[in-house]
């Protein structure tokens, strides 16, 4: 019975999905970015709006200003100094101008006693002698923005203006700016109102160009997900755009191909296992069938049974082989590296070599140094060289000869098996590390491979961080050099002249 913990999530609700979806992602950061975007405009044109109405508001009040200073004077009336405004009072024009000047008004002596303020003046607050003083000593003039008590933007200028005698007093002008401060708001309003709007629309927009820029890889994951071991030729076209998606895809497809090959190889592998298991399994069992029907003599069937055996023994090989194979190639088979004297261990399999070289009227020399201590795998390097001498004696026809030679370079050792037998044509020889592959009709009759050796020898190699190089002519012979890193042991006797001992 299930219980709810082990209960398999199933999938997301739409309105889960959505979100966590890169079209989702894509069009957000569009409309998040688009929005930055936004802000940043309005607040420069906010500024750039308020500086121009500033500066018109402040052109208009130095006008003002230099319109004062032309109408009014101060002079003595009685004991004191009093603000005179000379002017046409028949020009009603005049008459209204010079009564707007004096609206917003003050004017007070150097000590800050006021001489006169006006009305709209008294709204902003009237100035304290500190000020007046302060203004009147800095000699500078101060541009502000007071508000009235109902809070109104007025645009006041202090500065100083001088009387009859050339004294100073101080004086005060200001004008509203209420238009330039409604204007202002206006405009954040409008643009604060028509924000959401665009920002709806980029959204929509977003998540178009969004939806377009995934297509291909929507695309893709159809492709990739209607792929199954029997149409493994499928392959998705590119666009043509040379972009990340385009690469993306190229990758993709070459990604399939070397599935592809490696499936058609592990297919080949399969087809070739069964095969090989099959020949012997075959062979047998017509041996046995013939035996029961046609021996007699308990010689017959001695000689019957020898020859199962011996197909047994072939399969027995195979799986041995195979499994090693397999292990090795699965990383199971670990390396046992110590220092080996490999030197030592090619003169062995060498002197173990010369009795079915002799049986195959082969000569067989070896060219070694006195010693070469390398670290390596003993069991897996005797299995190397085992191999390739046993191709050599085997596809070298009576009458030929087989050389092994063993040299050191740097921190390199070089193996050389070198035969004057059938070699190997050119068209085979990128195939001859493949498992089970064997040059057709190359073998000698009496002696058919499994096409597995040269699998092992270069798996071998691979594991020791080694190369293998194989030269070869048809008819005139086959050359193997196998390369292996010395290790931390290598010591040569490079100095000794190479000992050449036919083994
Ligand atoms: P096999 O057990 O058949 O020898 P290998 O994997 O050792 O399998 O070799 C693969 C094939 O390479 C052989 O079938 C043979 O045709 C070819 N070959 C290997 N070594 C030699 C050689 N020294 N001379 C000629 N052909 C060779």
């Amino acid at each position: 019975m299930k219980t709810p913990a082990n209960k398999e999530p199933g999938p997301l609700p739409a309105w889960k999905r959505i979100p966590r979806g890169l079209r989702f992602r894509l069009a957000l950061s569009y409309v998040f970015f688009f929005a930055l975007i936004l802000a940043g405009i309005g607040v420069v044109f906010r500024q750039t709006l308020a500086t121009t109405l500033q500066d018109h508001a402040r052109a208009m009040l130095e006008e003002d200003w230099a319109a004062v200073r032309a109408y009014l004077r101060i002079e003595r009336r009685g004991n004191r100094m009093e603000p005179v405004w000379y002017y046409d009072k028949n020009d009603p024009d005049e008459a209204f101008f010079v009564e707007r000047l004096k609206r917003v008004f003050i004017l007070a002596d150097a000590e800050g006693r006021i001489l006169e303020i006006s009305t709209g003046y008294l709204s902003l607050g009237p100035e304290t002698p500190e000020t007046i003083r302060k203004v009147m000593d800095e000699g500078a003039d101060v541009w502000k923005v007071r508000l009235t008590g109902h809070g109104l933007p007025y645009l006041v200028r202090f500065g100083t203006i001088l009387d009859e005698r050339r004294r100073p007093y101080f004086m005060a002008i200001g004008r509203p700016i209420t238009d330039s401060a409604g204007i202002l708001s206006s405009f954040t309003w409008e643009y604060l109102a028509l924000a959401p709007f665009l920002l709806v629309s980029s959204a929509v927009i977003g998540w178009f160009f969004a939806r377009r820029a995934l297509q291909p890889v929507n695309a893709l994951a159809e492709t990739a997900g209607r792929i199954s071991a029997s149409n493994m030729n499928l392959r998705i076209p590119q666009r043509g755009a040379e972009d990340e998606l385009d690469n993306l895809i190229a990758t993709f497809n070459s990604m399939m191909d070397r599935l592809n090959a490696s499936l058609q190889q592990s297919r080949q592998f399969s087809a070739d296992v069964s095969h090989e298991i099959r020949t012997p399994l075959t062979s047998i069992r017509g041996q046995l069938e013939v035996a029961l029907l046609t021996c007699q003599t308990a010689e017959q069937y001695r000689e019957a049974i020898l020859n199962s055996l011996q197909d047994v023994d072939r399969l027995a090989q195979i799986v041995k082989t195979l499994l090693l194979l397999s292990q090795a190639e699965a990383g199971h088979l670990v390396l046992q590296k110590a220092a080996i004297d490999l030197s030592a261990l090619i003169r062995d399999l060498v002197a173990e070599f010369q009795i079915p070289a002799e049986e195959a009227r082969v000569s067989l020399h070896a060219n070694l140094p006195d010693e070469c201590v390398i670290e390596a795998d003993r069991v897996q390097i005797e299995r190397l060289v085992s191999n390739l001498l046993s191709n050599a004696v085997k596809y070298t026809p009576a009458g030929g000869t087989v050389r092994v030679s063993l040299q050191g370079r740097d921190r390199w050792v070089e193996i050389e098996v070198a035969d004057t037998g059938i070699g190997i044509p050119k068209n085979y020889l990128p195939h001859i590390f493949e498992r089970f592959f064997r040059v057709p009709n190359s073998d000698p009759t009496s002696e058919r491979g499994l096409g597995l050796g040269l699998s092992f020898v270069n798996w071998i190699v691979k594991a020791h961080g080694g190369r293998i190089n194989v030269e070869s002519e048809v008819g005139k012979g086959s050359r193997f050099t196998v390369g292996l890193p010395a290790g931390a042991h290598q010591s040569t006797s490079d100095t000794a002249p190479l000992a050449t001992r036919p083994a």
